[in-house]
């Protein structure tokens, strides 16, 4: 097992990490409105019991935003009700979809690399938790452990450590 006391740094997936996902049609899906948003009892578990001294950052990609599917005001404020729970350093949204090439959306490593330069952290001292194969090879990328939150529709993910609920991890 991991033991997150070895790390200072904890990046945080949001979609399956924090909240809850939304399943349209069979299909696994974001949030788009308030009412649909819900912080998972586990990681609301994991709020009240992980060290102060954490550096926390949530990275997400948010592709509805530039498919006109989620509000950036939306998005705010669920990213509102996150910060009355947990103090993060720093939220780290990519709004693109496939097509726009970027170098942040996951498995990219681009929000990971970025927040580690500019908070000078050390990758080994930095680990990812994260509920898909994109989180999981953007870790790799970046260099940083990983930590697959095991969920029903992730089976198929194979993962070095795995959990089934934040709450073994604190
Ligand atoms: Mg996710
Ligand atoms: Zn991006």
């Amino acid at each position: 097992m991991i033991n997150l006391n070895e790390f200072k740094n904890i990046f945080l997936d949001r979609d399956g990490i924090v909240n809850q996902v939304i399943e349209r049609e069979g299909v696994i899906s974001s949030p788009r409105v308030i009412e649909e948003f819900f912080l998972r009892e586990d990681f609301l578990d994991f709020t009240k019991k992980i060290p102060n001294e954490k550096n926390i950052f949530l990275v997400t990609n948010q592709p509805d935003i530039s498919r006109k599917l989620l509000n950036i005001e939306i998005l705010k404020e669920m990213h509102s009700k996150i910060i009355s729970f947990i103090k993060l350093k720093e939220i780290a949204v990519c709004p693109h979809d496939d097509n726009h090439n970027c170098d942040c959306r996951k498995p990219k490593p681009g929000m990971i690399n970025k927040l580690i330069e500019k908070y000078n952290l050390s990758r080994s001292e930095s680990i990812f938790i994260g509920d898909s194969i994109k989180d999981l090879v953007a870790a790799e990328r970046a260099n940083v452990e990983f930590i697959l939150l095991r969920t029903k529709y992730n089976q198929e993910v194979t993962s070095k450590f795995s959990v089934n609920s934040l709450t073994e991890l604190v």
